[in-house]
């Protein structure tokens, strides 16, 4: 479970996120929906770890998260722009959450120094992983080319398969479709909710798009003026909506 409460956040003195409640269940899929700057990525980046909530918690699973390092959190994010390293191969860039992690542990031993022992199986791991997440998301061929030796779609399932290696509990997605064409754009959805069906992992999942919304969500979470104005069932979002600015945003029928 993921449970935000009484989250806050000021830039300076404007404040952009006004006491968010949300609470997402295991599993779940929700997503994310409100006008343009309303501060969806920026709830995301906070949950990820990214960018420091003014006030409020966070809680993944049982444990609060407030002082976890992004990298040590049980979560994966997807970004829009795909944020790739250029100079690294595909299988480098997937892999890169495992190393991260790996490299917090062996700074906390400062008496280890040179090659680790167990370093070599902890390499084999890492491909195994990697050939794994690869493989999940049909990009097996792809893992020596760089990211700039990929179409969009490819780029994509990198990123994808980047937040799939380290096998979170939750997923945040950041309009991770907004850079497609429109058939992958489709294509990419079908293959994003058979992963959240085979994964059973949490998703919280940002998009501007309301066909998205509506046909891969459990729930909608409708945010504006820095707060959840209502986080429901699609059609209940649709046809019942608790508010007259959700249903505008939405296009309920009158
Ligand atoms: P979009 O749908 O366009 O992606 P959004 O809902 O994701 O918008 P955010 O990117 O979260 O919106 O931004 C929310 C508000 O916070 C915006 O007004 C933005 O200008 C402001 N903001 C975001 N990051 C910063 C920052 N680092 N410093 C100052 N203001 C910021
Ligand atoms: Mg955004």
């Amino acid at each position: 479970e993921v449970k935000i409460t009484d989250l806050r956040k000021s830039f300076g003195d404007t404040q952009i996120l006004k006491g968010i409640e949300l609470k997402v269940a295991d599993g779940e899929f929700v997503s994310l929906v409100g006008p343009s700057g309303c501060g969806k990525s920026t709830l995301l980046r906070i949950i990820a770890g990214l960018e420091q909530e003014s006030a409020g918690s966070i809680s993944i699973g049982t444990e609060p998260v407030s002082g976890i390092r992004a990298a040590d959190r049980n979560l994966s994010m997807v970004f829009q722009s795909y944020a790739l390293y250029p100079h690294l191969t595909v299988a480098e860039n997937i892999a890169v959450p495992l190393r991260m992690r790996q490299m917090t542990r062996w700074q906390r031993l400062p008496l280890a120094g040179g090659l680790m022992p167990g370093a070599k199986r902890r390499e084999q791991e890492i491909a195994a992983a990697v050939a794994q997440a690869a493989e999940t998301l049909e990009i097996g061929a792809l893992l020596d080319r760089k990211p700039g030796e990929l179409s969009g779609g490819q780029r994509q399932r990198v990123a994808l398969g980047r937040a799939l290696v380290r096998a979170p509990a939750a997923f945040l997605l950041d309009e991770p479709l907004s850079n497609l064409d429109a058939k992958l754009r489709v294509h990419t959805r079908t293959e994003i909710a058979e992963l959240h069906r085979e994964l059973g992992a949490t998703f919280i999942y940002v998009t501007h798009d309301q066909v998205e919304a509506m046909t891969m969500s459990d729930r909608i979470a409708v945010m504006m003026g820095g707060e959840i104005l209502q986080c429901a069932p699609p059609q209940k979002v649709y046809a019942d909506p608790d508010d007259l600015r959700v249903a505008e945003f939405i296009g309920s029928p009158k």
